[in-house]
């Protein structure tokens, strides 16, 4: 699933691309993949629009328009934004997984491709706030990289957390974008379990933390952009990023810091990969989401 770095590569590739085209048709293939406002209203109220600016805001795109409307995008499990020559369509494209096609007036093709069907589209008209559109935006929490989040907000927001860390870093009302991948890298970065009570962190621990979860997610952003072309949509996670990735995906591998294996367990119904030396189990404090707080992990 596209975590924080891809959606921001993602913008980042489509700025130059995008800004100052016009939308001279828009064709919705797939109505589900619009979650508003109908289909034929959506294709109708994009076309003619020119692209202004890209923000994004946690894993949400949002697209200016002129006028001051505005296009949002999530990508969620398998989504992709990409702009094209006709000739490149073909060659890069599963045209069956195309769900919505939009011309642009320069020649060039804005496709969203999904093959799951869970990426979703929002028109969001003038004068509209966006969160009174797309309804996920109203709850999210602080931008990671933003100076808003640092230890004095992480530790208020942890002090009454009682389930694993790991479990509260995947909170988007808490923290916008990071998920399984970066949480777990910052957490061996931090030398902290994830399963250790996200509110018996101490202080150094959380400061730690908040340091190697800015660093984990501006180095993806500053890797990705090579790393994204191979991106698959069976599990987001491309191979690349394994070869470069602390624990993600590489139970039973050697750590790279002290060689141990890694250790993969499930914990808050997610993934968890840690490195059972680094970031040893804690005797106490373990959080009650934790399989391991009932019983021994090995
Ligand atoms: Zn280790």
């Amino acid at each position: 699933m596209p975590e924080l770095p891809e959606v921001e590569t993602v913008r980042r590739g489509l700025i130059d691309k995008l800004c100052g085209r016009v939308v001279r048709s828009v064709q919705v293939l797939r109505p589900a993949s619009i979650a508003h406002p109908s289909p034929d209203e959506f294709a109708k109220a994009l076309q003619g629009r020119r692209f202004e600016d890209i923000e994004r805001r946690g894993k949400y795109l949002l697209f200016t328009l002129d006028k001051g409307a505005k296009l949002g995008a999530h990508l969620r499990m398998s989504g992709r934004l990409l702009v094209l020559k006709p000739a490149q369509e073909n060659k890069n494209v599963r045209t069956e997984h195309v769900r919505v096609r939009i011309e642009l007036d320069d020649g060039c093709v804005f496709l969203f491709e999904d093959m799951r069907v869970f990426g979703r589209l929002w028109f969001i008209p003038a004068q509209v706030p966006v969160e009174q559109i797309v309804s996920g935006l109203a709850d999210l929490g602080v931008e990671p990289l933003s100076a808003d989040f640092n230890a004095d907000y992480l530790g208020e927001a942890l002090k009454t957390r009682t389930q694993a860390i790991k479990t509260v870093l995947l909170d988007q009302t808490l923290i916008a974008g990071i998920g399984n991948i970066y949480a777990d890298e910052s957490l061996h970065l931090a030398r902290i379990n994830p399963q250790r009570r996200a509110k018996e962190l101490k202080r150094n621990q959380i400061e730690v933390l908040c340091t190697q979860i800015k660093q984990v997610l501006s180095r993806a952003i500053e890797n990705r952009g090579s790393t994204l072309r191979n991106y698959t949509d069976s599990d987001g996670v491309n191979g690349n990023y394994q070869s470069v990735a602390h624990v993600y995906g590489r139970a039973g591998h050697a750590c790279r810091q002290c060689s141990a294996a890694i250790v993969r367990i499930r914990l808050g119904g997610r993934s968890a990969h840690f490195c059972p030396k680094c970031q040893p189990v804690p005797r106490s404090g373990k959080a009650i989401d934790s399989p391991g707080a009932k019983k021994k992990l090995h």
